[in-house]
């Protein structure tokens, strides 16, 4: 049987992971598993030195992303005397201005905004991330002269104002896109002015995009919460933390691994290193606990997996170096290291050189998994090292700044994935495992982004993510 569809996935995985949790029988699991997924056939040559180290690393370029998207449907305003409408980007200001639904209103969909004489259309709030751009639609009403109007700013919450641009004489009976470059930081909020007493004009569709030169930084690593209360306590055995200046993990004795490793990414992490690529043992763990080497992984058909990528630390050799610490790595199938996972920590690399931070958390789960030796392995290393049924991520993605955690919001994207540690998971892109933040929690027992006010958790982990994917 093909998946075909990430839903058919998501269905399959929940009747998986249902038999996983509730029966237990992990020949059953690794057979359903097994079973289910048509077979790949790998082209890769034996890879069990190969890691993921590899990177595009972009150049500092910041890409705008729309911050205020305004439609003028969700609001009404059947007068033209000065009063406050909401619509969906929040409260606007209409003075000598109505919301028009007539057929003489120049509109997109059903509404539009038509302001008479001296009017003015002026949001009550401010977008948080700066303006790049700001673009309004305006047309001609009906039958009516030209007129005149022009763009106005107020980076202190509406105090004072300041025009943008030059004055714009509407003609057309079409709606024609106007923009103006700001380029403003911070807090700002805008106001379309009618200049002229004459002609009545129609505006709709006003856009905002962000404008940030924030430095990138290197944040804390665990910014954005502890997942499983790990605790640098060695009574902790399944979930003891520790905390590198790479990045932190939560160990399991048991497993002979981490359970989840959490690192933040920004430019501010990438360089060139590129260091020598021997894995090491964490010899910062507890006396007496088992440290992996790197022999452990040899010939057993599992890649050293980086947990957090070697190319997401490489502004000089130590940091670099760190990222082959043993702790920092699980068996990992070689198709689903060098394939999807692959690809999705590429991507975090190129939203990195586009102006964005980011707060990655991966990790494993189950045990059994296959890799290029065919067959299931619950463990390696004579038993010390639990090879994982499932790898783990979760990416929460912020324009470069400050005050991260203040800046989550429900619009913040969040991309989750679940990928199954066999080859046969190299067979999908890394687009086709996600899955949603709840469904991870549900799977993990752990509470991602904790440090996320509830309410804003609530939106951002209970959708899956559709963004592009490269
Ligand atoms: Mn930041
Ligand atoms: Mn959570």
């Amino acid at each position: 049987m093909i998946f075909k569809s990430g839903n058919l996935f998501i269905t399959l995985h929940c009747s998986i992971l249902a038999q996983y949790f509730f029966s237990m029988n992990r020949t059953f699991l690794a057979l359903l598993l097994t079973g289910v997924i048509f077979t790949f056939n790998t082209c890769k040559k034996d890879s069990h030195y190969i890691d993921d180290q590899n990177s595009t690393i972009i150049s500092a370029r910041i890409k705008s992303t729309t911050v205020l998207s305004e439609t003028f449907e969700a609001g009404t305003k059947t007068a033209y005397a000065a009063a406050n409408v909401t619509f969906s980007s929040g409260s606007w200001y209409l003075n000598n201005a109505l919301v028009g639904n007539s057929a003489s209103d120049r509109k997109f969909n059903t509404k539009s905004i038509r302001v008479q004489n001296i009017g003015s259309v002026r949001m009550n709030f401010n977008v948080t991330s700066g303006a790049g751009v700001v673009s309004v639609y305006h047309a001609r009403y009906g039958t009516d002269a030209n007129g005149t109007w022009e763009m106005w700013y107020s980076v202190d919450n509406g105090t004072t104002w300041t025009k943008t641009g030059a004055t714009i004489t509407t003609s057309s009976i079409s709606l024609v896109q106007t923009s103006f470059t700001v380029n403003l930081t911070g807090n700002v909020r805008f106001e379309v002015r009618k200049t002229s007493n004459s002609g009545r004009l129609n505006f709709d569709n006003f856009s905002i995009t962000d404008y940030s030169t924030t430095t990138p930084t290197q944040d804390n690593n665990m910014g954005m919460g502890n997942p499983s209360g790990a605790q640098a306590n060695i009574t902790f055995t399944t979930n003891y933390l520790m905390v590198k200046p790479q990045y932190s993990l939560s160990y399991n004795k048991s497993r002979g691994t981490a359970n989840w490793v959490s690192w933040h990414l920004s430019s501010a992490w990438l360089g060139s290193s590129n260091a020598d690529h021997s894995f090491t043992s964490d010899n910062t763990l507890p006396t007496g606990w088992y440290k992996a080497t790197s022999s452990n992984y040899t010939n057993t058909g599992f890649d050293r997996g980086h947990m957090c990528p070697a190319a997401d630390r490489s502004l000089n050799t130590t940091d670099n170096t760190a990222t082959y610490v043993l702790t920092n790595v699980s068996p990992q199938a070689p198709n689903l290291n060098q394939i999807p996972w692959n690809n999705l920590e590429q991507y975090c690399r190129t939203l990195a050189g586009q102006g964005y931070e980011m707060y990655i958390v991966d990790g494993v789960t189950g045990m059994g998994g296959t890799g290029s030796n065919g067959g299931v392995t619950n463990t390696i290393a004579g038993g010390n090292i639990t090879v994982p049924a499932w790898w783990w991520k979760s990416i929460l993605i912020l324009p470069n700044g400050q005050n991260d955690v203040s800046r989550v919001s429900s619009a913040t994207r969040v991309i989750t994935v679940v990928m199954p540690n066999t080859q046969t998971s190299g067979s999908q892109t890394w687009g086709y495992y996600r899955v949603t933040v709840d469904y991870l929690e549900t799977l993990t027992g752990y509470d991602l982004w904790a440090n996320v006010p509830a309410t804003v958790q609530s939106s951002i982990e209970s959708v899956v993510d559709t963004g592009p994917v490269n």
